[in-house]
């Protein structure tokens, strides 16, 4: 059977056996109970079910599963079932080209819903609940739920990876996910689930609302600061080449300007005869020369140096604690680079560089605008050469 294939039966198989535990539970018990209640938690999920906060670039807290902990354990097996039902259907209508896979987020769920309260319920046989979730025996018998939930979870979750991408063993995937689950994810969701369990018992629904609304204040903050920051990356960064731009060097030189750091040099660097390199190659051709000037640059100064694309074919190098003398080397280094740098179907470039520098700190602001007139008497002589400004010291 081809991966993807077994993939999708995978997913169907998941999804259809905890659809049976769910209709089992429904017929079983079906809406005897809190009604209030069970819906309030099928609705809570939903409304949880998108709001992902990442904790680091592979974690993430998902506030919808400690809410599925504690439908189950103040509504019992129907009230998961109800949860589940509703998310399935919801996610089913607006997923509806990934449907297996919806199936299999929904059997999952159910499937370890229901191991870890079989598991939990066998080893706490003929003590009567309810627990006090803050008593001794409730904390340990929310502890096995739990953690026996995320462990079933886990491991149908890393066998679905494993199927999509078998290139990693099974075995050091799941121990990976172990770990990460027990080390991440299980004390955040056991004391989330805790203290819903323990709010929902004690003040009901009105609590809950209470706490939900905190949780949600928190994910907004999260995710608009989130999104400032991708922002303000965005708006430093120039797309084509990944380096700096002049929003991003105006910001480096405000927080980076300091006496320690003189002298200061900057090279103005520009493609010769560009013009013609996109004429006879192509535009999308220029666009792939642009990234190798860039990574070219980054290659050859520092790490803490700055390379902006200052605009179109010209790039500026900022560096600190370089004498004139420094920056004159590291310029015919550029210069000698770029000429023999092996390009695709036979293409060659030369740049031309104007240097500046200054040990005065009030003159670095003027070093770039003295570095572009150096550049004009370097293209005058007749390009490919290094310039350095008059006045530099
Ligand atoms: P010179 O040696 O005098 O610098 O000549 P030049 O042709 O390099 O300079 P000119 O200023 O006449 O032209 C710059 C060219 O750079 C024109 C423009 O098409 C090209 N260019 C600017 N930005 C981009 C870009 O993002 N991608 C590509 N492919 N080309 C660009
Ligand atoms: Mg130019
Ligand atoms: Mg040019």
């Amino acid at each position: 059977m081809s991966g993807r294939r077994s993939l999708r039966a995978y997913e169907w198989v998941t999804g259809f056996l905890g659809l049976a535990i769910v209709i089992q539970a429904i017929v079983a018990e079906g809406l005897r109970g809190d009604r209030l209640l069970m819906g309030f938690w099928a609705l809570s999920h939903l409304f949880f079910l998108d709001k992902t906060v990442f904790l680091a670039p592979d974690v993430a807290f998902m506030p919808g599963f400690p809410i599925v902990i504690a439908a189950l354990w103040t509504t019992g097996p129907p009230g998961t079932a109800w949860l589940i039902l509703t998310s399935l259907i919801w996610q089913g209508i607006r997923n509806r080209d990934r449907i297996s896979r919806v199936a299999f987020n929904s059997g999952s769920i159910a499937i370890s819903i229901a191991v870890a309260d079989s598991v939990a319920s066998a080893i706490f046989r003929g003590i009567t609940k309810p627990l006090n979730p803050l008593s001794i025996g409730g904390l340990v018998y929310g502890l096995i739920l739990i953690l026996t939930y995320h462990l079933i979870l886990t491991g149908a979750c890393t066998l679905l990876l494993y199927i999509e991408d078998p290139k990693l063993p099974f075995i050091s995937r799941l121990i990976r996910s172990f770990k990460k689950s027990l080390t991440w994810i299980m004390p955040s969701y056991y004391f989330f689930s805790m203290l819903l369990i323990y709010l929902a018992e004690t003040g009901g629904i009105i609590a809950s609302v209470f706490f939900f609304s905190a949780i949600y204040a928190l994910w907004r903050q999260f995710y608009f600061s989130q999104a400032y920051k991708q922002e303000s990356v965005r708006a430093a960064t120039d797309s084509l080449t990944g380096l700096a731009n002049r929003e991003g060097f105006r910001r480096y030189l405000d927080s980076t300007l300091s006496e320690a750091k003189l002298p200061v040099a900057v090279l103005f660097v520009d493609i010769d005869d560009f013009k013609s390199v996109n004429d006879e190659f192509g535009h999308e051709f220029g666009d792939s020369i642009l990234c190798t000037v860039a990574s070219l640059l980054k290659k050859l100064v520092r790490e803490d140096d700055l390379v902006v694309r200052w605009g179109g074919e010209e790039f500026v190098v900022f560096l600190w604690n370089t004498s004139i003398e420094q920056a004159l080397a590291i310029a015919e280094r550029i210069c000698g680079a770029a000429r023999h740098c092996e390009l695709p179907l036979g293409a060659q470039i030369t740049v031309s560089i104007g240097c500046s520098g200054t040990d005065d700190i009030n003159e670095v602001p003027g070093l770039v605008a003295a570095a572009d007139n150096a550049l004009y008497h370097a293209k005058h002589r007749g390009k490919d050469r290094v310039y350095v400004a008059a006045t530099s010291k």
